[in-house]
This record gives C-alpha cells, structure tokens and sequence, in this order.
C-alpha cells in the first residue's frame, strides 16, 4: 500500500504530484474529491439567496404569504425527479430558490395558521451555526458548548417553573414527544420494572386527560402501549377548561374498576382555545390519588415570561413534569422543544437509559455526568437549545416578556375590534392569543340561531380561507369544534405584526366574505 503522509490530512498540490496516485477498485484516493473553495463559492451564493428569498422577501408584508399551487401543479412547477446525472450550480441554485417561492412563509406578518410564527434574527442564526457545525448533542465529547448551553437553558425553565428545589430535562423532538416522554416517565416512577418486564407485568393502567387536550396525549398512550381506552376524558368547562370535579370522579371510576390510575395530563394553553386548565384543584386531586402530574404547557408555557400573565399557570410549580415548546409563542425556531422533571433521583436517567459502551464509555478522562445523551431515547439529537439560548442572550428575559406580553395585547384588541364589528361573532373570550371567532356574511345576518344558520355558518370560513390562499393574502385557521361549527381561529405571535395587520385581517375576511 502507498505511504501515508501523517501530518497531511488533505495534501497539498505539490505533494499530490509527487505522489504516485493510489486506486482501489478502480477508485483513485489521491487527494479530496469535494474542491471546498467551489462549496464556498456555492454556499456563498446560496446564502445570498436565502437572505433575499427566504429572509427579506418572505417576511415583507408587500409580498404574498403564500403562493397556492395544487400538487399536480407544483411537480410541473419544481422538477422533482431524481436522475441519474447531477445539475451544475446554476441549475441547484434555481432549485433553491423555487423551492424558496413555492414554500410557505411562516416568517410572513400575515402567517397565522399555527402556533408558530415570525422570523426571530438570532435564533436563525443559532440554527446556521449549528447546522454549519452538525454536531449531535449526545456526548460532551462531540458537543461541549451545547451540551453546556442546553443545561443553563434548561435550568432558567426550570426556575420560571417555580421548582425552587430544581429539576432535570430534556430537548426533545416535538412536544408530542416530550408528551410521550412524560407518560413513560409517569410510569416507569410508579413500576420501574417496566423497562425490563414491560407490559405483562403491569395491571391495566389509567390516566387523565381532558376534552381540550393535544391529540399528541392519546397518540402516546397508543404508543406506550397503555391503550388509547384507557385515557379517561375529563369534560372541560365552557371556556375550555378541565372540571376538577370531574377529573375526581372518573378517578373514582377508574378504582371501582379495578384499574390503576397513575397520571394526569393537565393543559396549560390548549390547541384551539387558549385556554388553561385549574393546575391548583389539579394538582390537589393528584396529590390526594397519589397521580403524577403532567402539564402540557407546549404552548401556554411562554406565560410564564410575563409577570403580568404568568398566574395563567398557577400551581404549574406542583407539576411532576412539564412539556413546553419554545418555538411556539417564545419564537425559537422549529423545533425547540423541553420536557422537564420535577424529580431529584435522575429518572430520566434511570427510565431511558441504555449504557450503550462505544458512546457513553465510563472511563473517559471527563466528567461523564455532562454525557447526558442517555437521558434520551433519541440517539443522535440536534441541539434546540442553542438557538433558544442564543436569542435569549439577545433579547434577555425582559425582551421576551415584553415580547408576549405584546401578542397577548394584540390579541386583546383584536377581541375588541371583533366584537365592534358588525357580522363578526365572538366564540368566546380570550384567554390567550387563540381569538376564536366566526364571520357571519350578510346574507345570513337576519336568520335566527338555529340548525339551518349554524350549517350555513359552518361553510363560511373554509370558502374565505380558499380565496385568502389562492389570492396569498393572509393563512389563518379555522375548524369545527366540539359543538361548535368551523370558526377562525386567530393565533398572534410574531413583534413583526402590528395592529394594521389585525384590522387587515378583519377587512380581508369582510371582503372577500360579504356575499357569500
Ligand atoms: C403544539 C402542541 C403540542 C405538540 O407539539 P409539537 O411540537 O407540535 O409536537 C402538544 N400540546 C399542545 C397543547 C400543543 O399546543
């Protein structure tokens, strides 16, 4: 075999000349084959691209939020087949920015389809940096800063929480993941044989939740093999929130049957409504039935920011764990997802771990402790925390206050100007920045409240929400609720979005809505 030139990882032009060149099956392995100025080059033109298209462009209002196209359409309009031969630079560069055009922009002052919004500078840039650098936040060997940055960040939640005797956590890749996480955790606490014994050796689990909850609750119990029967569903009040009196029955319930209640999954911050679950009555009933309790605060949990808002969650500090997403009101880029314990023995540790040799070796010459990957039941993880941290560097605690505080106050003049304007219909009031409400168009306005007018209300909103995309105006959300017919379901987030855009919104549906 040719000799190896030790100190030379890429070898320089000359040496390669004088090298004589190594094949192996028909492979010559004399120098690189990625020429990394020509990937600068290209990275250079493709940053530039993503700053005009992806960045400037995607978040001017002038600009439409979306430009619709039917999937037969769109595979017209991409050229997506995979072939035999690669494109040169040029051709990629324009695939990059079609796939820029025809994509959706979330980072759009007029994006408010979802529970994320807006484009926040440092968490991007967070977010380069660790794509750049592609490390997996398993080991401190491989991730040193960020195994470190998602420790501090962890342990600033962990304060807000009110757990004043601290608590551990993870990132995870979702908050119905770190739902999961929690009902594995719940049950490993009660029966820790299960991680060896699994299922056969438990009795038939129960646990809790309510009407309100996050779909992402019975998609655990289905997953962990508690059974999607044996998730008792809490009736919520009018404004959505779980009945105590309730949850303490159908535990009640669950006893006569002989199963075994063993946790209850609170909500603080539902999907639709906003609204947030009594953690104090909750908190208590678990306490007396001795249940774990979960909160699901994935989207309420940035109330926790605010002074002024932070009561939303009271009672939160008696919680067993929490999952907490902030890539939703807190804007730190999909996905930025936390789970925390409240617990002091490591069960996150104990619960998940698998001690697997070539990663987590004991021996090492460092502090094994800051190996936290085992904590996980992911193997390689990307590291959310890092972007989080990094726009926390930069706004500090109070920017982020200031920041919900803010959309909660949009969302409060919005209700106002719903409730000022004639055909626009309240659901009911707000308790977060989900507005919830219905536009009945003239043609319907003199129709007394019954059957007939709520199946007329109920084709309003997906007509108006057609037109809106295919004109790229505004993504807002609508759905049928409970008993309650299709209603707009308007979530503000983002600082970029100002009143006008509220008042936009309105004027939009009104016009595009009036003669239906
Ligand atoms: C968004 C949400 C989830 C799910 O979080 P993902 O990160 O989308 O998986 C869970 N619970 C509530 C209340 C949510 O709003």
């Amino acid at each position: 075999m040719a000799p190896t030139n030790t100190n030379e990882c890429q070898g320089s032009a000359e040496l390669q000349v004088k090298r004589a060149p190594v094949v192996v099956d028909g492979v010559t392995l004399n120098g690189p084959t990625l020429d990394i100025q020509e990937a600068e080059g290209f990275l250079r033109d493709a940053m530039f691209i993503i700053m005009e298209e992806a960045v400037r462009k995607a978040t001017d209002v002038k600009e439409k939020v979306c430009e619709w196209h039917s999937p037969e359409q769109l595979k017209e309009l991409l050229d997506l087949d995979l072939r035999e031969g690669g494109e040169a630079h040029p051709q990629i560069l324009q695939r990059c920015r079609d796939a820029i055009r025809y994509s959706v922009k979330t980072g759009h002052p007029r994006f408010f389809n979802q529970l994320y919004a807006g484009l926040d500078p440092y968490s991007l840039v967070g977010r380069f940096i660790t794509e750049a650098l592609n490390p997996s936040l398993y080991t401190y060997e491989v991730a040193p800063v960020f195994v470190l940055t998602e420790e501090v960040v962890l342990k600033k939640m962990v304060e807000l929480l009110g757990w004043t005797e601290g608590g551990d956590g993870i990132f995870s890749p979702g908050g119905s993941v770190s739902n999961m996480y929690a009902v594995n955790v719940a049950r490993f606490q009660r029966f820790p044989e299960v991680k060896e014994l699994g299922l056969s050796a438990m009795p038939r689990l129960v646990m809790f939740t309510s009407q309100e909850c996050h779909y992402s609750v019975a998609k655990a119990a289905a997953f962990l093999g508690i059974g999607t029967k044996n998730v008792y569903v809490i009736p919520s009040d009018k404004r959505g929130k779980m009945i105590p009196a309730e949850l303490e029955k159908q535990v009640q319930k669950a006893k006569v049957e002989g199963a075994l209640p063993f946790m209850v999954s609170a909500t603080a911050g539902t999907t639709v409504l906003g609204a947030f679950d009594p953690l104090e009555d909750i908190a208590d009933i678990c306490e007396r039935h001795s249940l774990w309790m979960h909160v699901d605060a994935c989207w309420g949990g940035a109330a926790l920011m605010s002074s002024k808002h932070k009561h939303l969650l009271q009672g939160i500090q008696r919680a067993n764990s929490v999952a907490w997403n902030p890539h939703k009101m807190l804007m730190a880029g999909l996905q930025c997802c936390a789970f925390m314990v409240r617990d002091q023995t490591n069960i996150l540790q104990q619960c998940h771990s698998a001690k697997a040799s070539y990663l987590f070796q004991q021996d090492k010459f460092y502090d094994v402790s800051y190996d936290t990957g085992d904590k996980s039941i992911q193997c390689s993880r990307k590291p959310d925390a890092f972007k989080f941290w990094l726009m926390w560097k930069a706004l500090g605690t109070k920017g982020l206050e200031a920041r919900v505080d803010r959309a909660l106050a949009m969302a409060r003049y919005l209700t106002e100007e719903i409730k000022k304007r004639e055909g626009f219909r309240l659901v009911m009031e707000p308790e977060y920045t989900n507005v919830c409400f219905w536009y009945i168009p003239a043609s319907l306005r003199s129709m007394s409240d019954g059957p007939e007018f709520w199946g007329k209300v109920h084709a309003v909103a997906p007509l108006v929400k057609e037109l809106m995309m295919k004109k790229g105006s505004i993504l807002v959300g609508y759905q049928p609720h409970g008993d309650k017919v299709n209603f707009f379901r308007q979530i503000t987030i983002s600082p970029q979005v100002s009143r006008e855009d509220m008042d936009f919104l309105l004027d939009e549906i009104q016009s595009l809505g009036k003669d239906l």
